[in-house]
């Protein structure tokens, strides 16, 4: 018998979603990310799951790209990040991975590397972000050397959106003309929109849209028909009868008004669901939300059963999927869907479906 939580991921929900994507940015290829274990819910299953339609995957590093290539995938795999040492630019080449060429010392290596063949670039420039990428007008320059590095085939132009999420931001719009405006004369081909630009800026669609939280079902600007693809799950294991004025879990910060059912159930945040939603937080329980109560502990956390008595031992919960969902579960815990799903543990088994 094994500890009963779950992640249940529905591949068929994720399909449904990259279809979402597809249907959004008609006219750009698909570049999906799959960094941080693929938003938690398992690289290797979801990069098998969308093979068939994705144009190309991105992860974060190396470390996530190489298992992406020994499971067999043939996609176009991107480096978010690029390289950390020169090291790992032969290792690249090698598998047929891109790199987003973000700094100098990387175009330089680039240019002093001796390659068995050529790896295809991704110039980012940093519109707007100040986070990766050079400067606007460096960028110029470097997409010249770039094109000329020994090691380099292929240029893309990258830039990322810092504030897509919100619509009333004109940030987004001006991140959009300047990276139009140094990308349009060399026509390689760019990259701008996440999910929130796939979703909710067309014109940022340019010729390959890299959405990530999207396919597993949340969507930063309201839900275009996107379905939840986790459902955390749990069960009863224990239910008691405490008198009126007993505590609940560490600290006894919830304290029973009236004589009442309390549920435990065996999940914590050891297991990834945070501590931060104790009190006000609730769970499904045939069919119905309750109360989360006391302090989550690492294992465990307790649930008022006052509104489904006919509740018992064994009965499944759920942390979040299709309700609650991650996102109210995140704005609970005063954070966003993306932290809440990459920190599933993994001693959570991730079943799929
Ligand atoms: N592109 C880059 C460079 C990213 O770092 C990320 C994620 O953080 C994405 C695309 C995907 O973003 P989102 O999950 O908001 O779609």
């Amino acid at each position: 018998m094994t500890r009963p939580t779950q992640a249940t991921v529905d591949l068929s929900a994720l399909r449904h979603n990259f279809s979402v994507a597809r249907q959004l940015a008609t006219g750009a290829k698909i570049m999906a990310v799959l960094k941080a274990n693929a938003y938690g819910h398992g690289l290797l299953p979801v990069a098998h799951a969308l093979a068939a339609d994705a144009d190309a995957f991105a992860v974060s590093c190396l470390e996530e790209a190489l298992p992406l290539r020994l499971a067999g995938l043939k996609q176009r795999i991107v480096l978010l990040e690029g390289v950390f040492g020169v090291e790992e630019i032969p290792i690249a080449a090698a598998r047929g991975l891109d790199l987003v060429v973000h700094s100098l010392w990387q175009l330089e290596a680039l240019e002093q590397a001796m390659l068995p063949n050529r790896i295809d670039c991704w110039l980012k420039v940093d519109t707007g972000m100040g986070r990766l990428g050079f400067a606007p007008d460096q960028a110029g320059m470097i997409a010249e050397r770039l094109q000329r590095a020994a090691g380099v085939g292929n240029v893309y132009w990258m830039s990322h959106l810092a504030s897509a999420d919100n619509p009333d931001n004109p940030a987004t719009d001006a991140q959009q003309a300047c990276f139009d405006e140094l990308t349009s004369p060399s026509g390689w081909p760019s990259s701008l929109a996440n999910s929130a630009g796939t979703i909710g800026w067309p014109q940022t669609h340019g010729d390959w849209v890299r959405p990530g939280i999207m396919l597993f079902g949340s969507a930063p600007l309201g839900t275009p028909g996107l379905r939840p693809v986790m459902s955390l799950e749990a069960q009863l294991i224990a239910v008691k009868n405490l008198p009126a004025g007993h505590g609940v879990g560490y600290g006894s910060v919830f304290v029973c008004p009236q004589d009442m059912p309390v549920g435990v159930v065996s999940i914590g945040y050891g297991d990834g669901y945070p501590r931060h939603c104790g009190e006000g937080s609730v769970v499904g329980i045939q069919g119905a939300l309750v109360p989360v109560i006391g302090r989550v502990s690492m294992d465990m956390l307790c649930v008022d059963l006052r509104t489904v008595p006919a509740a018992g031992i064994g009965d499944r919960v759920i942390l979040w999927g299709d309700a609650p969902t991650v996102d109210e579960v995140a704005a609970r815990a005063g954070t966003i869907s993306y932290e809440l799903l990459c920190q599933v543990t993994p001693r959570v088994p991730r079943v799929y479906r």
